[in-house]
């Protein structure tokens, strides 16, 4: 069951993650939600009051240049509402200080899709894992109202039920699964590995090899 942004249970940690949020004598307003994913760090295309909702993603990068203040979203990726797709005045979704990214720019998506992974890169308030979930009416705009986007109040709390599909603390329920990849370059093996790792994938089955 996805709750906003994440699959399964998602927290709100801090007053200061809060929408509108105002910090530094009035200096700095928070122009999105900051949402932490507590069962799954995977950031998907929310749906809209239960409404599939599509769009394009028009970003998917992290800039350097610290004088572009989106620098501040580390890896982040924006999505480009297509017309008529809510009610409200929103056309831009942005998904912030991602670990990674799962998207590329140019690419179609819709609700329920995979977007990229939890992060703190970038200027994360408070160094932790979140999502700052911002969504604007004009690219250049200020942030709106996000919670209709992010599934949560915009207040401090926990919400959402356990996902059904995977039980907490029960890794009996993993399934095998064989893949069989190749003639690959020494070069790709790894980079596949390094990802089965990265996705706490056990290394049990892998035989390396097999990919020499
Ligand atoms: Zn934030």
């Amino acid at each position: 069951m996805q709750q906003g942004i994440f699959a399964g249970r998602t927290a709100v940690r801090y007053p200061y993650g809060r929408y509108g949020y105002t910090r530094g004598g009035g200096k700095r307003w928070h122009g999105g939600l900051d949402v932490v994913g507590l069962d799954d760090a995977t950031i998907r295309m929310p749906f809209y009051g239960g409404k599939t909702i599509r769009g394009t993603v028009v970003r998917a990068r992290c800039v350097q240049n610290k004088r572009d203040a989106t620098w501040e979203w580390g890896w982040y990726v924006c999505i480009k509402l297509d017309a008529n797709q809510t009610p409200d005045a929103v056309n831009y979704l942005y998904f912030c200080h991602c670990e990674r990214l799962l998207v590329r720019a140019g690419q179609r998506v819709q609700s329920g899709d995979a977007l990229g992974i939890m992060g703190n890169t970038g200027n994360a308030a408070g160094g932790y894992k979140h999502c700052h979930l911002e969504v604007r009416a004009a690219a250049a705009g200020t942030g709106l109202d996000p919670t209709a986007y992010a599934g949560v109040p915009n207040a401090v709390g926990e919400y959402g039920s356990i996902k059904e599909d995977k039980p907490a603390d029960d890794t009996s329920q993993s399934r095998l699964q064989v893949i069989t990849i190749g003639p690959v370059s020494q070069g790709d093996a790894d980079a596949v590995l390094a990802v089965c790792r990265e996705r706490g994938l056990t290394d049990a089955g892998l035989y390396k090899s097999e990919w020499a």
